[in-house]
C-alpha cells in the first residue's frame, strides 16, 4: 500500500541562500502573474492559450527580458506557469474561483524542483539546484521517495515541504507491548510504565509571553505603525510556539508508536473537562487533538493500534491493583491509598495503568488473553469506543493566522 506523507522542515539558509529564497518566491510570483496576464490576453485575442506553450514562450524571452531569473532554479518559473494552467483547469471544472494575481507577501512560495532526482538529501541538508546545500532544522522524517520540494515563508522563517511516497507495510503485530497514556496537569504525559514526560520548558515560557503580548496588542490603536509592529511580533511568537509544540509532539508520538503497538489514550473531547480551566489550559498547551492525530497516523504506518478510552471511564478513581472504585477524588490529590486493598497510588500513573488495561481488553489482538483477569473492577464493563484508525495525508506545521 502506498501513502504520501508531507514533511515540512524549517530551513537554515546562510545570508546568500536567504537572498536567493527571496528571489525565488519573487520570481514564482512574477512568472505566475506574467502567465496569467498572457493567458487572458491570448484568450481575448481569440487564441487558445495553454501552459506548455506559455512555458516555451517564457523560456524564449527570459534571457533578454528577465535575465535575473537565470540565476534561480529553472523549475521556479516553470512550475509557477504550470500552476496557472492548473488554476484555469480548476476554474473550468468549477472547483475554484476565477484565477487571481498573486500579491507580494501573501502565501509566498516557490517550487524549486522539477521532480524526483532534481534535489537530494543527505542528513540534515538538502541539495537544491542553483542554491546548493542548505541546512535543515531536522532530517527528513520519512523513509521513502521524496517527490518535490516547495519553498514557503512563514513569518520570518523559511520552510520546505517535501511529499514522500511511502510503501506501507501491511499491518503486522509483532510487538505486543502495550501502554496507557494519561494526559494531565502537573505532568504533560504519564505512561503506565511509570514514566513521566513534561512539556518543554520553552513552551511554557512562550505561552506566558504570548498571553502578555496579545493583551498589549489589543490595546494598540488600529492602523497604527505600533500595532503593525506588534502584529509582526505576535506572528513570530505564534510560529515559534507552533514549532516547539510540534517538535515535542512529534518526538513523543514517534517514540510511543515505535515502542508500543497498542496504545490506550483517553478521549478528552469533553466540554465538562474543558470547563475546568486549569486542566483545559494544560491540555491545550500540548494540543490533545494534534497528539491524537499524530499517534493515529503513526500507529497506522507501523501497524499499531490506538484505543481511545471512553470519556466516562473513571480512570483516576479506579484502583489499578484491585479494581475498587474511589468515590471522591479532587484534582489536587496527587497520591492516594486504596481503601480496599491498601495499595498506594500516584494519581497519574494509576490512571495510565487503568487506561492500559482497558486498551488491552478492547485492543483485540489475535491471541490476546488480557481481558481484565487481573482486575474485577468497573473498568471491565466500561463501554469503550472502538479504536479509530485513520490515515492522514499530510502533516506538518499548521499556520497560525
Ligand atoms: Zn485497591
Amino acid at each position: 500500500m502506498r501513502t504520501i506523507l508531507t514533511h515540512r522542515i524549517e530551513l537554515k539558509p546562510n545570508p546568500i541562500q536567504e537572498a536567493l529564497f527571496r528571489q525565488c518566491v519573487g520570481a514564482a510570483r512574477f512568472a505566475y502573474n506574467w502567465a496569467l496576464a498572457e493567458w487572458q490576453r491570448q484568450f481575448e485575442a481569440g487564441e487558445k492559450p495553454n501552459e506548455a506553450a506559455l512555458r516555451r514562450q517564457f523560456n524564449a524571452i527570459k534571457p533578454i527580458e528577465f535575465p535575473w531569473i537565470l540565476d534561480l532554479p529553472k523549475a521556479v518559473p516553470q512550475q509557477a506557469i504550470k500552476n496557472v494552467g492548473r488554476a484555469w483547469q480548476r476554474f473550468f471544472q468549477k472547483k475554484s474561483k476565477f484565477p487571481r494575481f498573486k500579491r507580494r507577501g501573501v502565501h509566498d512560495s516557490a517550487r524549486l524542483d522539477n521532480g524526483p532526482g532534481t534535489f537530494a538529501f543527505s542528513g540534515n541538508r538538502i541539495r537544491l539546484p542553483k542554491i546548493g546545500g542548505v541546512r535543515l532544522r531536522e532530517a527528513l522524517r520519512f523513509d521513502g521517495k521524496p517527490l518535490s520540494a516547495t519553498l514557503s515563508r512563514e513569518a520570518d522563517r523559511w520552510l520546505i515541504a517535501i511529499p514522500v511516497a511511502i510503501d506501507r507495510p501491511d499491518p503486522v503485530r509483532e510487538r505486543h507491548a502495550t501502554v496507557g497514556v494519561d494526559l494531565g496537569v502537573s505532568t504533560a504525559l504519564t505512561l503506565s510504565t511509570g514514566e513521566k514526560i513534561d512539556s518543554p520548558k520553552p513552551l511554557k515560557k512562550y505561552l506566558q509571553r504570548m498571553k502578555r503580548r496579545a493583551r498589549q496588542h489589543s490595546r494598540k490603536q488600529k492602523g497604527s505603525a505600533n500595532r503593525r509592529q506588534s502584529a509582526r511580533k505576535l506572528a513570530k511568537l505564534h510560529a515559534r510556539i507552533a514549532h516547539v509544540r510540534q517538535d515535542f509532539l512529534h518526538q513523543t508520538t514517534t517514540a510511543l508508536t515505535r515502542r508500543f503497538s497498542l496504545i490506550g489514550i483517553e478521549d478528552l473531547n469533553v466540554k465538562g473537562m474543558m470547563a475546568n480551566d486549569r486542566l483545559a489550559r494544560a491540555i491545550s498547551d500540548i494540543g490533545f487533538y494534534e497528539f491524537r492525530r499524530q499517534l493515529e497516523y503513526k500507529a497506522a504506518l507501523s501497524g499499531g493500534t490506538i484505543v481511545v478510552v471512553d470519556r466516562w471511564f473513571p480512570s483516576s478513581k479506579t484502583c489499578s491493583a484491585c479494581g475498587a472504585y474511589c468515590q471522591a477524588m479532587p484534582l489536587p490529590v496527587r497520591q492516594w491509598t486504596c481503601a480496599h486493598c491498601g495499595v498506594e497510588h500516584d494519581r497519574d500513573i494509576n490512571a495510565a495503568q487503568n487506561i492500559q488495561r482497558v486498551a488491552l481488553a478492547t485492543g483485540s489482538w489475535p491471541g490476546s488473553h488480557a481481558c481484565g483477569e487481573e482486575g474485577a473492577g468497573r473498568s471491565r464493563k466500561t463501554p469503550v469506543k472502538p479504536a479509530s484508525m485513520k490515515q492522514e495525508i499530510t502533516h506538518g506545521i499548521k499556520s497560525h493566522d
